[in-house]
């Protein structure tokens, strides 16, 4: 992990026009302590386990989300979706147990869609050593 991590560090996650971690998400949390401001966030916010999340639309897409255009709040979007990155969220899933893997995505807690766009930017940057990513 932590070898992935420090080629991560140099490959910026261009995420163009994807814009699945932004969709069916369980919950995108505010994080105060580390700088959002949920006064930014007025009637876009939910409560969940006690802590400000954005809304979600009916169909699970985050609030904030135009298919079209992206992120409609982008310069104000909160620091999970500045710092978020599919890959190496790939990376910590994929060495999980099988059994494990599968009851996280029933449960929703995964997101197939976004972690497949992980797999594939991932190995994109790995090239040769693309062998070395545990097959799905
Ligand atoms: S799933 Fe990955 S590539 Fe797509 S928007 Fe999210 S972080 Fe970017
Ligand atoms: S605030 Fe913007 S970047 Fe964050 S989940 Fe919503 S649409 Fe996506």
């Amino acid at each position: 992990m932590g070898q992935i991590d420090d080629i991560l560090k140099d490959q910026p996650l261009n995420c163009g026009a994807c814009n699945k971690c932004c969709r069916k998400n369980p919950g995108i949390f505010l994080l105060p302590e580390y700088g959002d401001d949920p006064a930014l966030y007025e009637g876009a916010l939910d409560e969940m386990d006690g802590r400000p999340i954005l809304k979600t639309k009916s169909n699970g897409d985050c609030i904030y989300l135009d298919l079209e255009k992206g992120c409609m709040n982008y310069e104000n979007r909160p620091r999970v979706c500045r710092t978020y990155d599919c890959r190496s969220d790939y990376m910590q899933w994929v060495v999980k147990p099988r059994a494990e893997r599968r009851a996280m995505m029933k449960s929703g807690q995964l997101n197939q869609g976004v972690q497949k766009e992980g797999r594939t930017r991932l190995k994109a940057i790995l090239g040769s050593k693309q062998s070395q990513i545990a097959a799905d």
